[in-house]
């Protein structure tokens, strides 16, 4: 462990965590001996043999949850087990998240009541679980894995943008709220990352566009980041591991970016 960030035998939920970004932060605050709650849907076999694997390399103590963050009573209870799993709850990422790229005369309504309870109800209902948590052990980290798209649009994703923007507004309200609670909520706003959300909108994208895939990469996907480059897992894992930290504590409210430049232009 090249760094050690003071948070050894915490607890975190990290909602859709059995793969890409939440995957990515799990493995990061395990490695920090933080005792992980897994969350998100998949093959239960595959999340099982992930789960273990990471136990066994990290030493943390890795459990999963398959609350769908569709439900409130389902999300409750995942938060409610860690609760009666550890007795405590130290952060909560709330990253599950599902993306759906369409003109919006043509979006489907069934697939915008998707977006927003995904991603925003979700981040609301977990956060007003976790928050009484926080309070009573006088710290907590909330941290909201929002977007660049939670900052500014880009065309054919107004739903995710929405929500996106929603999750930012969120974070600050809470952060206000809970200012003197000793429990921060910030929002992490990634550009592209190369995850399989991702590479699911370069199809969808290629299609809605009339272009080839690779064209879709260079000329719309990575034309928003100034850098050119994917956004790596490590870059938000060390975002989220100062703001879980002590350093962190001053840093509320924020929608910090990890996006190569691309909401400065
Ligand atoms: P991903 O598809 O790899 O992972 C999404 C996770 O959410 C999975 O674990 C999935 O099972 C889970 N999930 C989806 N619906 C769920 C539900 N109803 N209940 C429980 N779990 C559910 O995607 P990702 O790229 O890792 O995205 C993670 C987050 O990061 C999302 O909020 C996304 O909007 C955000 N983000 C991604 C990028 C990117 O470039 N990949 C950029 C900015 C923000």
């Amino acid at each position: 462990m090249a760094v050690d960030y003071g948070i050894h035998g915490h607890v975190a939920v990290i909602t859709g965590s059995t793969s890409g970004i939440g995957q990515a932060l799990a493995a990061a605050l395990a490695e920090q001996g933080v005792n992980v709650i897994l969350n998100g849907f998949g093959d239960p076999a595959q999340i099982e043999t992930d789960r273990r694997r990471l136990q066994e390399r990290t030493n943390a103590q890795i459990l999963y949850h398959p609350a769908d963050m569709t439900k409130p009573d389902e999300i409750a209870d995942l938060i409610d087990y860690a609760r009666r799993e550890f007795g405590r709850l130290d952060i909560l990422v709330n990253n599950a998240g599902i993306q759906h790229v369409a003109p919006v005369d043509e979006f489907p309504d069934e697939k915008w009541d998707a977006l927003i309870a995904v991603i925003l109800s979700s981040t609301f209902h977990a956060s007003k679980a976790a928050i009484p948590i926080m309070k009573a052990q006088g710290r907590g980290r909330i941290v909201n894995i929002a977007s660049a798209h939670g900052l500014v649009a880009s065309p054919f994703k107004a739903p995710y943008v929405a929500a996106k923007f929603g999750v930012v507004g969120f974070t600050k309200g809470c952060a206000v709220e809970l200012a003197r609670t000793g429990v921060t909520c910030n929002a992490i706003c990634p550009g592209y990352v190369k995850t399989p959300l991702i590479e699911k909108q370069v199809v969808d994208q290629a299609k809605t566009r009339g272009i080839p895939e690779d064209r879709v990469i260079e000329e719309v996907i990575l034309a928003a980041q100034p850098n050119k480059q994917f956004v790596e897992y490590e870059h938000l894992a060390g975002m989220l591991l100062y703001l879980v930290s002590d350093m962190g504590a001053s840093a509320t409210g924020a929608a910090l970016s990890v996006d190569g430049g691309w909401t400065a232009t």
